[in-house]
């Protein structure tokens, strides 16, 4: 079992943001920027490509909106997903990152 998929069974904790029946958002326990978020599907999903069901994104690009507006994060915010290794992924479990507080730059 991956470590989301622990957090997700409440096999480890974990300091969440927000939660339904289908997404978990929680924080980053190493954050890369003020403020790092990660918006976890509950579904067994190892990364985008395995995605079939697509109305799991716009869910959660919802909720990153949503978030976005009742933190305040009005200088913008980077959300993003890594997939494979060329894609930096560490965790095989499908997730979005998203980035802010700081500026990000550009992607190399
Ligand atoms: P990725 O490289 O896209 O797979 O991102 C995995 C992210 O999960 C990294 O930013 C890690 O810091 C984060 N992470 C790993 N373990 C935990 C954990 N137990 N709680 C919260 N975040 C975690």
């Amino acid at each position: 079992m991956n470590v989301f998929a622990k957090i997700i069974a409440g096999e480890i904790p974990a300091d969440k943001v927000f939660e339904n029946e289908r997404i978990l958002v929680i924080k980053d326990i190493a954050p890369q920027a003020p403020v790092h978020l990660l918006f976890i599907p509950k579904e067994d999903v190892k990364d985008l490509q395995c995605l079939e069901n697509l109305s799991l994104v716009s869910e959660m690009v919802e909720i990153a909106k949503s978030l976005a507006e009742s933190m305040n994060l009005k200088k913008g915010y980077r959300f993003v997903t890594n997939v494979g290794s060329d894609g930096g992924q560490e965790v095989p479990h499908l997730h979005f990152h998203l980035l802010a507080g700081r500026p990000l730059g550009s992607i190399s």
